[in-house]
């Protein structure tokens, strides 16, 4: 079949990916690419946060892992093994399996940090966006058209596939999605572990989160509510709160290198539907890297068969 993919963050590069391996002909149509998308400022750890449905969550989360695992041995995708620890404030040794480990292996154990909390530890993937984006771009076989859609029904295609993030909010007219505000600062590796990355979401209001790139660290975080149609600010005061947490666990972090701002295009449930010839692939919160093949895989079984768009 013939598919128009609208977007190329991680969620629209790795949806047209998916359908090309199926053998269908696809084209990616984009107003911004690679440093330009909020794909680029994720965190990018292979963790199911903020995204909804639970039970769909897991098993996307669970077959992007699957697919992200065999990259890892490909230094150009950016994908690289870490082993996360998930600091709860789950007691003891034996609490009830996490939500999101459902499909995973967890164990509880102590957490690589001063204090030393208990955590889940569990096998994560910290994926540079800067490394997979254009490595994803890379195996598509057009490259991509920029040019900003306003109207999905008129793009050509058997199908249309709506992948532009929180841009849905206005170009599918749906008020469920919405901006959550998210902050990283970008540091020098220091002396800290680069095998491990650390989550603490112990309190909301102060979420924290290491993740060690093969050059530099990633810091975080918060999630903030933020108004529809404003763009994402640098906030020193959450900068600050970071770094003090950082230093509060003894971490050997090096000098910050920059800070970015994102806006998670959050939904209580990712929109993965078709209607008529659109189907739609937006509202991955949190998590769009964490659930971008799995997501990708539902989308090819909604196209059907690459077969079926051809005449006898
Ligand atoms: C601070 C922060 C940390 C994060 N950390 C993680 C993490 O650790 N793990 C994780 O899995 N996720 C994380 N996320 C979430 C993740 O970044 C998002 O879920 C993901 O980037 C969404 O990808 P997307 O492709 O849907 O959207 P985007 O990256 O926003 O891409 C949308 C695409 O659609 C295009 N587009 C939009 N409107 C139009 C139009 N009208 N016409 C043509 N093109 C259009 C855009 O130009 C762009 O190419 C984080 C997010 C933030 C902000």
């Amino acid at each position: 079949m013939n598919i128009t993919v609208v977007g190329a963050g991680v969620v629209g590069l790795t949806t047209a990916l998916t359908l090309e391996e199926r053998g269908h002909t696809v084209r990616v149509v984009a107003a911004e690419t690679g440093d330009a998308t909020t794909s680029a400022v994720a965190a990018a750890f292979w963790f199911p946060y903020r995204a909804g449905p639970p039970d769909r969550v897991v098993a996307w989360a669970a077959e992007t892992k699957r697919w992200l695992d065999p990259l890892i041995a490909d230094p150009a995708s950016g994908v690289a093994a870490r082993t996360g620890y998930e600091i709860t404030t789950d007691e003891g040794l034996d609490p009830p399996r996490p939500w999101w480990a459902a499909q995973i292996d967890v164990s509880r154990a102590p957490a690589p940090v001063a204090g030393a909390p208990i955590a889940w530890r569990y096998a994560s993937l910290a994926i540079e966006p800067a490394r997979l984006l254009p490595w994803l771009a890379s195996q598509l076989r057009a490259p991509i058209e920029h040019r900003t859609v306003t109207d999905l029904a008129g793009e050509p295609g058997d199908v249309v596939v709506n992948c532009t993030g929180l841009a849905a909010r206005d170009l599918a007219g749906d008020h469920a999605l919405l901006p959550l505000f998210g902050q990283v600062v970008i540091a020098e590796l220091g002396e800290v572990d680069r095998s491990v990355s650390v989550t603490d979401d112990r309190d909301p209001d102060a979420l924290f989160y290491l993740v060690p790139r093969h050059d530099e660290l990633v810091l975080g975080g918060c999630a903030l509510p933020w108004p529809p149609g404003t763009p994402p600010v640098v906030d020193t005061a959450i900068t600050a709160r970071i770094l003090a947490q950082a230093r509060s666990f003894g971490l050997p972090i090096g000098p910050v290198k920059r800070v970015r701002a994102g806006l998670r295009p959050f939904r209580p449930e990712v929109r993965l539907e078709r209607v008529g010839r659109i189907i739609h692939n937006y509202g991955h919160g949190g998590a769009g890297y964490t659930l971008s093949r799995g997501c990708a895989v539902s989308v090819a079984e909604l196209v059907g068969p690459a077969s079926a768009g051809l005449r006898p």
